[in-house]
Order: C-alpha cells, then sequence, then structure tokens
C-alpha cells in the first residue's frame, strides 16, 4: 500500500472534511507505524467530523479517537511487527492524526497490547466508550459502591452507556437505566438494567434533596440531567461524572455534598495515566460480557462515517459503532 484511505478535515474555517487517499509521508512523527484494522465512532469524534464542535486543532488531521491494528514498523524495543495493539485518546484524533484511517504513526507509549481474550474487533467495540465506562465503575468502586442500593446509568442507551449497563450488570449492581429513547428499554434489559428510567423524570427541576435511591451513577449527559442525578444519591454515594452529551452547564446546590457526603468524581479518559489504563484494559477483559458487544455494536465501512457523525451528536445512534478500514 503506497498510499492509503482516511477519513481527513482539511481545515476549519471553512470546515472542510472528505476521504482521499493519503501518502505515508503525511504521517506524524512516532515510533510505531501501524495498519489500522478498525476504528469506532465516539460522540467526540462527531463533533470533529462535522465541525460541531473545535476538537481537531491542527489540519489537516483525520478525525478517530480510538484504533486498533498491527504493528507494521517499530522502532521502540517494547513492539515488534505483527504485534496486535490499541489505542485510545492522549489527543489522538485531536492534535494527533486520528484512527479513520488505514494507516498511522504514533508513539510507543501511548498504545496498549491488545488484552488476552479480546480481539481487534472487540477491542473498538469497546473503544474510549467501554474504556470510560470501565474507568466510571473504577472511580465508584474506589468510593464504596455498595449494592445496598441501585446504580444509576444515564444516556443508558449510547455508547459509555450501554457498556456501562453491561459492567454494572455483571459485576451484580442493581442497575436503573435512565433513557430518552422508550423504545430501547427492551435493548437495556438484554443488557442487564433491571429498570428503565425516563429521562424526562431526571431533567425536570428537582428539589436540593429528593428521596435518597441511588448508591452510585455513572453520568454520561451532564447538564439538567447531572442536576437531577445529584439530588436523589443516597448518603455516601458517588457520581461518576463522564460526560456532557445534554450540555455542559448545570445549577446545583450544595446540600448533597455536605448533608449526605455524596461525592462528584471527574473521569478523563483521554490523557488517564498508563498504568491505570493497563489496569482498566484488563478489568474489561475479565469483567465485560464480551457476547453483549454484538448486540450493541454496527459494523461500518469509512464511507459510513460522516453521516452517522451527524446521527451521533442527535442522539440517534445506539450503543457502539466500529468502523472496519481493512
Ligand atoms: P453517545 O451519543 O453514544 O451517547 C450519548 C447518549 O446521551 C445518547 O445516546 C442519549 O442516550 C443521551 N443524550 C444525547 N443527547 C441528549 C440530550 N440532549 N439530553 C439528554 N440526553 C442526551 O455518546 P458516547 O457514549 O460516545 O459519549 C457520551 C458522552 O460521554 C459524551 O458527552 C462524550 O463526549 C463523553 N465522553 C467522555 C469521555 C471522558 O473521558 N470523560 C470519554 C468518552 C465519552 P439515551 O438515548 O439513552 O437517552
Amino acid at each position: 500500500m503506497a498510499s492509503f484511505k482516511a477519513l481527513v478535515v482539511e481545515s476549519g474555517d471553512p470546515y472542510q472534511a472528505g476521504i482521499r487517499q493519503v501518502e505515508e509521508e503525511e504521517l506524524p512523527q512516532g515510533e510505531v507505524l501501524i495498519d489500522v484494522a478498525y476504528s469506532s465512532l465516539n460522540y467526540k469524534d462527531g463533533l470533529a467530523i462535522t465541525g460541531a464542535g473545535k476538537v481537531i486543532r491542527s489540519f489537516p488531521l483525520a478525525p478517530g479517537i480510538d484504533l486498533a491494528g498491527t504493528v507494521r514498523e517499530s522502532a521502540s524495543p517494547q513492539y515488534s511487527p505483527g504485534d496486535p495493539v490499541l489505542l485510545t485518546g492522549w489527543g489522538t484524533g485531536e492534535i494527533h492524526w486520528g484512527g479513520l484511517s488505514q494507516r498511522n504513526r504514533v508513539r510507543a507509549e501511548w498504545l496498549v497490547p491488545l488484552p488476552q481474550g479480546i480481539s481487534l474487533w472487540q477491542a473498538m467495540a469497546i473503544g474510549t466508550a467501554g474504556f470510560t465506562a470501565m474507568l466510571s465503575v473504577m472511580a465508584l468502586e474506589e468510593h464504596g459502591l455498595s449494592r445496598e442500593h441501585e446504580t444509576l446509568v444515564t444516556g443508558a442507551a449510547g455508547g459509555v452507556g450501554s457498556l456501562a449497563v453491561a459492567l454494572l450488570a455483571r459485576l451484580g449492581y442493581r442497575v436503573v437505566a435512565s433513557t430518552g429513547r422508550a423504545q430501547e428499554a427492551e435493548y437495556l434489559r438484554s443488557l442487564g438494567a433491571g429498570e428503565i428510567l425516563e429521562r424526562a423524570v431526571l431533567s425536570a427541576p428537582a428539589k436540593p434533596l429528593e428521596s435518597e435511591r441511588f448508591g452510585g451513577a455513572v453520568d454520561t449527559v451532564g447538564g439538567a440531567i447531572l442536576a437531577g442525578v445529584l439530588p436523589r444519591m443516597a448518603r455516601g454515594g458517588s457520581v461518576a461524572a463522564c460526560g456532557n452529551a445534554g450540555g455542559a452547564r448545570f445549577e446545583t446546590t450544595v446540600f448533597p455534598f455536605i448533608l449526605r457526603g455524596v461525592n462528584l468524581l471527574g473521569i478523563d479518559s483521554n490523557f488517564c495515566p498508563q498504568p491505570r489504563r493497563a489496569l482498566a484494559w484488563q478489568r474489561l477483559a475479565r469483567d465485560l460480557p464480551l457476547n453483549l458487544l454484538d448486540s450493541m455494536t454496527q459494523t461500518v465501512p469509512l464511507e459510513a462515517v460522516p453521516q452517522l457523525a451527524q446521527q451521533i451528536l442527535q442522539g440517534q445512534v445506539r450503543g457502539r459503532v466500529v468502523v472496519d478500514l481493512q
């Protein structure tokens, strides 16, 4: 392959993106050249591909915050040609050439060796979404998540949400899945949700303290939904705040924090340090029911990505999207 195919955002103003052939010389510096087998589509990729958010900060650049593939050339003693690897975050698809490209050159320190028992496709069905769901669960566990109360997942039918529901249910928590899509109730139950909570319940104006219900929450939505989650947390409960699909700003009171000792835990998958990254991927290999990935994932060619990027921003994509680049 002298040249290869990639989705490239050529400029930000005017915004211009399309699929084209790329020469290897256009790739950035880095120790490891990778034949990318799969990438995935995340909410942030939707922002980058459509230009709806200022995600990409140097042009031209391939978007795509995730990739999985095989090492083609390596100047690092850590990796050899043929090694299967995955990469999520570290600014990939934002400030560094991204995963929506059949080939990429990256820094060795960003890579994670493909965990035992996980295929390249499964790694991307999990992707940043599953990694973030795992980091959220780990943060809740570290703050004493108990099985006494129910655990809430918001934006449950989305990528992070679906994986959080599946993980928490497998770990034995009673999962309440909040969604704006009533038609996905059966899907969410098939992932392990015990109860479906209409999104509107959480977005309606809440009292500073409502009845104590949830021992933990993974919030992928932010905004008014997060404001509705905090007053419903049980004493000592924690919210892992990992998303803003429903808005960035929210208004709340201090009462959940000072009267019930509720913890608000921030989750950043992008620059998560390598040891915690490795731990999270080991946990995913162990704790995620991999058979559920099939029902929550659609696999598409690169050509389908621009349209799906619009749809993910409108909350219309269920579960995960894997992009086949082979
Ligand atoms: P998805 O689009 O797959 O999921 C988002 C879900 O949020 C939707 O499926 C929908 O769920 C719900 N939603 C969407 N729009 C609204 C709205 N206006 N009001 C209320 N709910 C809404 O995205 P991802 O799973 O990829 O990402 C989810 C969020 O997490 C994003 O904000 C993303 O940027 C963030 N994220 C953060 C990471 C981190 O490191 N902190 C890493 C990865 C993602 P439903 O239909 O069930 O209601």
